[in-house]
């Protein structure tokens, strides 16, 4: 039987991060994912920030460099925003970044089984042990603690029964070949036709551009995710930019948010999509489950090694997520704010301040992808037209 000091399930890329940054603290790993290959399937729009690149240094995977944006309104009201010389997200090949951050962890010395899934998993005594499903039969394998990093519908997150993460937006994709849009800038579209409470996007990602949409189930009315993306392409306000474009691939996947009530238990504890990490206000998993990964390890190390991991480590690993919930549930509320809980006539009044020169300049120096809140609260406080817009609960929270 093999022991290792920490099992981890699922090799994405906070898998994979984490398993690196765990044999950087001196621990052994066993990294377990059921796809034969890393970074497969893809369902991902591929925009990782400039922090998150950073911390792995995958800057081969770069297709293209995002620095704008240019946002619609549901009657085809435009506001452009960004600076050339500001990269503000690159837009990446999953493909080339996943299997560069699992090999990451491999050459640090994490064991890598591929095909390979969890049957069982039981907290005994002092350790985890974990009956695998592998090519070569079933194996059980010891750890002293095991890691579900195994995505949206996270098997560990189930089996344990922690919890679920409060949204689960769907979102649907088609990678395309000749969009007409502006070089450096994605463009984001809004309406409740296309997107309701949300937004879909069209990304540059090298020679093709990735056009997606994605809201929540009890907002869809019945229609999929595949209507509102036609009814995008088939707008006419804005159809020229789609007039050229060939599907070469379409993708759908799930995007968890509102991290979940107990992210450990003891021995056992989430990263990534599994803990419900993904923004609320974009959809984004990798850099917030990088950030969450860089929380907590340096955090659980010395336990890992004295192999105490009950109840008061949980406690702590619980505890150091409070700050994190408190952000996300703030960028929630000033999604719904100015996004979600707006009526199509509300945003175009949106719309009508955000074109302004002096707002635009506004949201062009404290607009942040990373860390909305700012601007938001911002935008809230200086500019009396949003104070009437904002909803109650959003400003119950955003003020405290
Ligand atoms: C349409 C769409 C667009 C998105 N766009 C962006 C974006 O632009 N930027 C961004 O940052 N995020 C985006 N996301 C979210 C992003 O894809 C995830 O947040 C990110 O992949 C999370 O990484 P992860 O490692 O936690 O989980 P995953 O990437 O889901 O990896 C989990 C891994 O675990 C494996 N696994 C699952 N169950 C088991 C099991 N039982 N046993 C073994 N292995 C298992 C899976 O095969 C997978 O390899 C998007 C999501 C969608 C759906």
């Amino acid at each position: 039987m093999d022991r290792y000091d920490v099992i981890v399930i699922g090799a994405g890329p906070v898998g994979g991060y984490l398993s690196h940054r765990l044999n950087e603290y001196g621990h052994s790993v066993l990294l377990i994912e059921e796809h034969a290959e890393i970074g497969r399937p893809f369902q991902c729009a591929g925009l990782v920030n400039p922090a998150a690149m950073e911390k792995v240094r995958m800057e081969k995977s770069i297709l293209s460099q995002i620095w704008g944006a240019n946002i619609h309104s549901p009657k085809g009201v435009s506001v452009s925003i960004g600076d050339p010389s500001r990269n503000r997200t690159n837009s990446v090949c999953r493909k080339i970044f996943d299997e560069g951050v699992v090999s990451q962890s491999i050459a640090s010395g994490t064991d890598l089984l591929l095909s390979s899934t969890a049957l069982s998993a039981e907290v005994i005594d002092d350790m985890v042990e974990v009956l695998i499903h592998t090519p070569n039969g079933n194996q059980t394998v010891q750890g002293k603690i095991l890691c579900g990093a195994d995505g949206a519908h996270s098997w560990v997150r189930r089996h344990f029964r922690m919890g679920r993460p409060k949204e689960m937006m769907i979102g649907f994709q088609i990678e395309v070949t000749g969009y007409h849009g502006d070089h450096g800038r994605l463009d984001m579209y809004t309406g409740r036709n296309i997107a309701p409470g949300f937004f879909s996007w069209a990304i540059p990602s090298g020679d093709t551009t990735r056009i997606g949409t994605w809201t929540t189930p009890e907002l869809m009315n019945g229609r999929s995710s595949e209507e509102y993306l036609n009814a995008l392409i088939s707008n006419n306000q804005i159809n020229e930019r789609f007039s050229d474009c060939r599907e070469i691939g379409r993708y759908c996947g799930p995007v968890p948010s509102g991290i979940v009530s107990k992210v450990s238990v003891p021995r056992v504890v989430l990263f990534g999509d599994a803990a419900g990490i993904c923004k609320p206000t974009t959809g984004g998993g990798i850099g917030p489950g990088f950030d969450q990964v860089d929380l907590i390890v340096p955090k659980i190390s010395n336990s890992i090694s004295s192999n105490s991991f009950g109840q008061i480590q949980s406690n702590l690993v619980n505890s150091l997520m409070a700050d994190m919930k408190r952000r996300q549930r703030r960028k929630k509320a000033l999604r719904d704010a100015f996004l979600t809980e707006m009526s199509d006539d509300e945003l175009e009044d949106v719309f009508s301040v955000w074109s302004r020169p002096e707002v635009i300049e506004l949201i062009n120096d404290v607009g942040e992808i990373e860390n909305p809140i700012p601007l938001g609260i911002k935008m809230l406080r200086e500019i009396p037209e949003f104070r009437r817009l904002a909803s109650r609960a959003a400003k119950a929270i955003l003020w405290s």
